[in-house]
């Protein structure tokens, strides 16, 4: 019996694992091996029924619309900002990402930025690197992280796990998205700006896409202040990034630690410039382990989808 065809935008993990997993279910395109991809993809787009995909391919309505016998994306990480899932959804695609696989370690590497960015580590190292320690001018002073005021934009699976790691930091936590969650175990703050100026810490770790796009806006940066530290491991689009640099140079904001910048992979000079922002590239859920059940699970989905019509983690909204 002819095997459904399965289109791979891009290669996964251990490649030769991936693909004796899939080809278990599948005919197997590698569209990323092809010279000519829109060449490769015109010659079996009528008969693919199952995308896998990820950010660094995005899936607009067009692509949906050029693959008609198109039953189920399964795409590689949590955020699905890179694919237009209400067209998917309009057509009776199922759309799955992978969540709650990565929260641990997008939640440690939240923690790793707040304390570079308040006590000042990655300055501090390449202080010792150039060799100033004894030499140079002494470094100035860093903030307390231990006992101040933390407010979480979005406390979902991951923002959860961030705010699980502040109780060893005996911080006080409070939360905003777009309504209180009764089960949440912190304080709900309906207003984004009040959260802003009560805080100490505010770690953004809501979703990306148009509907939070530059939430997080001038108005929200001065309310956080001059001592205020904004850190961001959800999209670059979530906060108003030339707000921010603006606010950065000019003493309105205290400091900030992101993993993640509005055109990734570019980050604006003006950021590399200053000592008092700490910059990771989009390295959140970057771990062997993490990466592996990540993998793991868009290949569950795509195998799930194949015997049973159902993906196992599917994007619901
Ligand atoms: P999640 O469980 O869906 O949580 C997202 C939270 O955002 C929800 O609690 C939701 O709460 C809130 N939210 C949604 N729209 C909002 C709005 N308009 N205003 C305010 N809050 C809003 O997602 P997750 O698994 O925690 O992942 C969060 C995001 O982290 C992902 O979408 C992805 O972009 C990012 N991420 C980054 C990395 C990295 O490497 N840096 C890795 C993984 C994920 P309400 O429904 O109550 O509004």
């Amino acid at each position: 019996m002819t095997k459904p065809t399965l289109l791979q935008r891009l290669p996964l993990g251990q490649q030769a694992d991936t693909l004796a997993r899939l080809e278990q279910d599948f005919d197997v395109i590698q569209l990323w091996q092809a010279d000519d991809q829109d060449a490769a993809l015109a010659a079996c787009k009528d008969r693919v029924v199952a995308v896998v995909t990820g950010p660094s391919t995005p899936t607009p309505a067009e692509l949906i619309d050029k693959l008609p016998q198109l039953k189920a994306i399964c795409s590689f990480g949590v955020g699905y900002d890179h694919i237009d899932v209400d067209h998917a959804h309009k057509k009776g695609i199922q759309v799955s990402n992978t969540p709650d696989v990565l929260n641990d370690c997008v939640a440690d590497l939240t923690w790793g930025l707040i304390l570079a960015t308040a006590r000042h580590i990655s300055h501090a190292e390449r202080y010792v690197r150039a060799g100033q320690w004894g030499n140079g001018p002494r470094l100035p002073l860093a903030t307390k992280v231990s006992g101040k005021k933390l407010g979480i934009l979005g406390l979902g699976r991951i923002g959860r796990e961030i705010a699980e790691r502040a109780r060893g930091f005996k911080m006080d936590v409070r939360y905003h998205s777009r309504r209180a969650h009764q089960d949440a175990g912190w304080p709900y703050e309906p207003s984004l700006l009040e959260l802003a100026r009560w805080a100490d810490f505010m770690v953004v770790a809501t979703v990306g896409g148009p509907t939070t796009r530059h939430l997080v806006n001038q108005a929200v940066i001065e309310a956080l202040g001059p001592k205020g530290v904004l850190i961001n491991i959800s999209r670059g689009s979530v906060i108003d990034e030339t707000a921010l640099v603006h606010a950065l140079e000019n003493g309105q904001l205290g400091a900030a630690g992101l993993d993640v910048f509005e055109a990734e992979p570019k980050v604006p000079d003006s950021l590399k410039h200053l000592d008092n922002v700490v910059l990771l590239p989009h390295i959140g859920s970057a771990t062997v382990e993490t990466r592996w059940a990540m993998v793991d699970l868009v290949l569950r989905n795509a195998l799930a989808f194949a015997q049973t019509g159902q993906v196992l983690t599917p994007i619901l909204n």
